[in-house]
């Protein structure tokens, strides 16, 4: 067995295997926790987080095991376990940072993140063995110290998952990792202190200042982190943002140049001020005046109230239901001057009741009855939206159908995005609805299309338009249910199901060639 000098083993037999184990246990819980930041991160600006968390994982797992096996290098491994520790406070706590920084300044990079993700790995392989050395040369027997630091280094998942939840929905991702930056710099100094005897002097003064100066930058980065997401932020955006806001689903932002002001979600559009009419009485008048019935209407998204607004031309509408899963939206939709002018504060009517709740969980649990639904969501580019245009879900939507009603839905654009846009009309078709797709155009997003459904068959040439409009002409309506041939059906596209989310891909496909 390696021997170390008489003062340290006494110094480790007496006290410190548990103080070394709980290190660990804190550097893998940090190290997991910035794994999890980096897999979300890169959802977010990659996309199709089914594929980013898979290649996040490998990505760790590979750079795991160069690390773990790099550590038979290592001379001294006291030494090195506190520069590792330096070295992974500094490139997890800023990690989000750079990555968002990179993807606003250089461009969204695949390999850029995976090459993070792979430094982060690294450096947790890296860990282990060092430990196990340390462990070993403070006498502990072999199967010990290997039983011991698997379990505490595998423990780490627990607290990392937790600290991720509270710290993602708390801080959010930025901000997220400098905090688990400060945790994790807080070890280094146990560690200067444990290896005390290992370490000279002007090692352990060095290391001391580089504690000092991570723990000042990120303090900094905590302060001014805010204040750089949004400059970055800006630099994404056309026109000057006038709000912005992270709410537990999802990053809001309301964009302003003279009188255009533009609604983001996620970074994607969701309505322009100046030509939202075209888009909302185009969803709304095609469906409402197909059903049988429209005293009771059921919105599903639409929580910026322009849908709610149109819904409220018709009198005999007795009762809505908007089923928004974000109340910040709703909040601002009920608050904003600009807002509530175009909604004409349609969310405070009586007749509306808001549940902020998932629109599927919501079709899943209730049991009413509706003479139309508005499906009112942003478009299928991640697999929680991807769910709200599946087969089930439009089953589910059926059920919650009055006999005679109608249903309209969003369907993104037929012409960026021919296949998705068929793709939806034929998983509606599959819920066992008569389904009648249209489209027209509303200049801040393009070519777009609807899909008007129903229980019994539609009669397209009956569907008037009998409320007061800016847009909607009874003279369009035929026009609208025809397609131009290069916003056509190509080939029979997919259906979209819980179990195969076709939608995504054929989406983002799309959309990454405009
Ligand atoms: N017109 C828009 C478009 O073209 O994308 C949709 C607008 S509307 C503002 C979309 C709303 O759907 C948002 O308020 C968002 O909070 C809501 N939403 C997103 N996911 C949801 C879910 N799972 N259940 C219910 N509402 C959801």
């Amino acid at each position: 067995m390696p021997v170390l000098n008489h003062k340290m083993q006494n110094y480790i037999q007496k006290n410190n295997p548990t103080l070394i184990i709980f290190s660990l246990l804190i550097v893998s819980t940090c190290a997991m926790s910035y794994e999890y930041f980096l897999g979300a991160m890169s959802s977010y600006l990659l996309g199709d987080g089914r594929i980013q968390w898979a290649l996040t994982i490998t990505a760790m797992m590979v750079s795991m095991g160069f690390g773990g096996y790099s550590s038979r290098y290592v001379k001294s491994h006291e030494k090195m376990v506190v520069i590792n520790e330096l070295a992974i406070a500094f490139a997890g706590g800023f990690s989000t940072l750079f990555l968002y920084a990179f993807n606003v300044y250089i461009g969204s990079a695949q390999v850029v993140t995976l090459g993070y993700i792979s430094i982060n790995g690294f450096i947790l392989g890296f860990q282990v063995p060092l430990f196990m050395h340390i462990l070993r040369k403070a006498g502990e027997s072999f199967g010990d110290l290997v039983a011991r630091v698997t379990l505490f280094d595998f423990l780490g998942a627990v607290p990392a998952v937790i600290l991720y939840i509270y710290l993602v929905k708390g801080v959010g991702l930025v901000q997220g990792t400098m905090l688990l930056g400060l945790i994790n710099v807080s070890v280094v100094l146990l560690g200067i202190k444990l290896f005390e005897p290992e370490l000279s002097t002007r090692f352990r003064r060095v290391a001391k200042i580089l504690v000092v100066a991570i723990v000042l930058l990120l303090l900094l980065g905590l302060t001014f982190g805010e204040r750089a997401v949004m400059g970055l932020e800006r630099q994404l955006y056309n026109d000057r943002i006038v709000y912005q806001e992270q709410s537990d689903f999802q990053r809001i932002i309301l964009t302003k140049r003279g009188e255009d002001l533009r609604l983001f979600l996620n970074g994607n559009i969701q309505f322009s001020s100046l030509d939202e009419y075209r888009y909302h009485e185009a969803l709304v008048h095609p469906a409402m005046d197909l059903a049988a019935n429209r005293e009771k209407v059921l919105i599903l998204g639409g929580g910026d109230g322009l849908a709610l607004r149109e819904v409220f031309k018709y009198p005999e509408v007795k009762e809505v239901t908007l089923v928004d899963l974000d109340p910040a939206v709703v909040g601002l939709a009920r608050t904003h001057p600009v807002i509530t002018r175009l909604n004409r504060g349609s969310l405070d009517d009586p007749r509306v009741q808001i549940v902020n709740q998932d629109g599927y969980k919501f079709l899943e649990q209730g049991s009413g009855l509706y003479g139309v639904i508005i499906v009112d969501l942003p478009d299928p580019n991640n697999e929680a939206l991807a769910k709200l245009y599946t087969r089930e879900f439009y089953t589910m939507v059926r059920r919650h159908l009055a006999k005679g009603g109608a249903v309209a839905i969003q369907s993104t654009s037929p012409y960026y995005a021919n296949e998705a846009f068929w793709s939806i009309v034929n998983t509606v078709e599959a819920a066992g609805l008569d389904v009648a797709p249209y489209h027209t155009y509303v200049p801040s997003f393009g070519e777009w299309g609807f899909t008007l459904a129903s229980d019994t068959a539609i009669n397209k040439s009956r569907i008037k338009v009998e409320v007061s409009t800016r847009y909607l002409k009874q003279d369009m309506l035929p026009g609208m249910f025809v397609f131009p041939g290069d916003e056509s059906e190509s080939t029979n596209e997919a259906v979209n199901t819980l179990i195969h989310p076709v939608i995504i891909d054929l989406y983002q496909q799309a959309w990454e060639n405009w």
